[in-house]
């Protein structure tokens, strides 16, 4: 690989632009994926936060769902936030009928799991893995992860249990949006995941 990681943000819908600030800030390349024949030169993708039942639509209108599930199955780095993670996930609850997913995280999300009275919240969590400083997480009607796989490693969790980061092997999501929060150890993280791989 040469010195700049080349990563890919899918750029259908939602906050592509902050991750591609907070990517380009690292030092990475960073393009906005919008069609099939641009997943072969990357060497990470992020999924953003938005509308995952749009991004789902939409990312099967322009061919790019198939053949991003594949490359990521195949072993390429993926960071998915919010939508992002509910993109990742194999299984989702309270998704619109017919929603479909990337299928690549072995877990269970469920979408808009705060209600209409907690839609939007911030809170410092503990995440060891990331370092001793709290994560400052935002979110923004956010999933959780109701359920997950043996080979999924819970990042972090509310004071009630709640699971909102996991990652699976080359593939990190967390329910909340660090791209808004000056929060960038995600962003390294999966970097590292990246230049690893
Ligand atoms: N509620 C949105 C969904 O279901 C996710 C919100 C977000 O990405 N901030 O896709």
């Amino acid at each position: 690989m040469s010195a700049r990681p080349r990563i890919g943000v899918l750029a259908l819908q939602g906050d592509f632009r902050e991750h591609i600030a907070s990517l380009t800030e690292l030092g990475a390349e960073v393009v906005p994926l919008r069609r099939p024949e641009e997943i072969g030169t990357l060497h990470g993708v992020v999924i953003p936060g938005g509308e995952s039942s749009v991004m789902d639509k939409l990312s099967r209108a322009f061919g790019v769902a198939v053949p991003l599930s594949a490359a990521i199955q195949g072993g390429l780095p993926t960071y998915g936030t919010c939508a992002g993670m509910i993109m990742l996930s194999s299984r989702i609850a309270a998704g619109i009928p017919g929603q479909q997913t990337l299928d690549v995280l072995d877990t269970t999300v469920r979408r808009n799991a705060f209600g209409s009275q907690n839609d939007s919240f911030e809170t410092d969590i503990p995440m060891p893995a990331l370092g001793d400083a709290p994560v400052h997480a935002v979110f923004i009607r956010a999933p959780v992860v109701e359920q997950h796989g043996p080979g999924v490693d819970v990042l972090g969790a509310l004071p009630d249990g709640q699971v909102v980061a996991v990652q699976q092997g080359n593939v990190i999501a967390s329910a909340f949006h660090p791209e808004v929060a000056g929060e960038d150890r995600f962003h390294r993280r999966f970097l590292e995941l990246v230049r690893a791989a």
